[in-house]
């Protein structure tokens, strides 16, 4: 396995391979499930390249940016056990050399609800780098989980938008046995936290059972029992919705037998610890 820290060096990797490239693009403190992206990857094509970069331009000034783990070791290390051909770590120079004036790249209707409301500016940063990772790795197809839904939709609407060469693959949420979903940000939880986290993926369970199970189609009362149920497992929420799975719009109702489904997403604080979720319900007519 190679690692490429330059462009350049990346670029001469690249034009050596021969067959179909599969892309993981990460920040890097890699769990399993991000390695369930490379084996997702490895069914997809010949080669499966991994971007571990700490992106600074979807950090806002108060977040966890130079806090953010980065054990760049480990991560290779994982990387290579899982079959990755290569590992493109650039620095932030690299990435954004200062005396390049910087490109807006952005989907409007995604970037400022949800996520983009709390995080403002995260989508432009998010979209302008992965655009950028695209150009330089030339995949055939691209990796994206779930876990993170609204990005996955932003980066779906970016290539179809801008008519990019590549398939975007997602790809379905790791979970620790009690639920949590697998994170990067989950060693900032201290032990009463981390057992306080369940709360999110119950949340979401409580939601989807009213919706399945007692035919629940009015989103207010779905929402309120998320929150309901984030408050309970002492989680400040920032928001606890069920939105049209694509576009994540409101719903007027809910009824995932008739319509497009939809996707319930969750987002909260345990102390200074920021986690989000999501589930999507399918449509029986999917
Ligand atoms: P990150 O390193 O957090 O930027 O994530 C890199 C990629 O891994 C993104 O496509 C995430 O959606 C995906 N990812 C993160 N956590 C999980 C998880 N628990 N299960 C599946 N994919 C994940």
């Amino acid at each position: 396995m190679w690692t490429a820290t330059t462009i350049a060096d990346l670029r001469r990797h690249r034009l050596a391979l021969k067959g179909r490239v599969a892309f993981v693009p990460t920040m890097g403190a890699l769990h399993a499930g991000h390695i369930s992206l490379v084996e997702a990857a490895r069914g997809l094509a010949d080669h499966v390249l991994v971007s571990v970069f700490v992106n600074p331009t979807q950090f806002g000034p108060n977040e966890d940016f130079t806090r953010y783990p980065r054990p760049i070791e480990r991560d290779l290390a994982m990387c290579q056990a899982a079959g990755v051909a290569g590992v493109f770590n650039p620095g932030v120079e690299e990435i954004y050399p200062s005396t390049i004036p910087p490109c807006d790249v952005n989907i409007p209707s995604m970037a400022t609800i949800l996520e983009g409301a709390i995080r403002p500016g995260h989508f432009a940063g998010v979209c302008r780098v992965v655009l950028k990772l695209f150009n330089l790795v030339q995949p055939n197809v691209a990796c994206f989980g779930q876990k993170d839904l609204q990005q996955l939709r932003v980066i779906q609407a970016m290539v179809a938008d801008l008519n990019l060469p590549l398939a975007i693959q997602p790809v379905p949420t790791m979970r620790e046995p009690d639920g949590l979903a697998m994170s990067s940000r989950n060693v900032y939880l201290k032990p009463e936290e981390r057992r306080h986290a369940v709360g999110l993926s119950k949340a979401l369970a409580e939601g989807r059972a009213l919706i399945e199970t007692i035919g629940e189609s009015d989103p207010a009362r779905v929402e309120a029992a998320m929150r309901q149920a984030l408050k309970a497992h002492h989680i400040e929420p920032d928001y606890a919705v069920a939105r049209h799975p694509m576009t994540l719009a409101p719903l007027d109702s809910i009824d995932v037998r008739q319509t497009h489904g939809a996707a319930l997403l969750v987002a909260g604080k345990l102390g200074s610890v920021r986690l989000i979720d999501n589930v999507v319900l399918e449509s029986a007519n999917a």
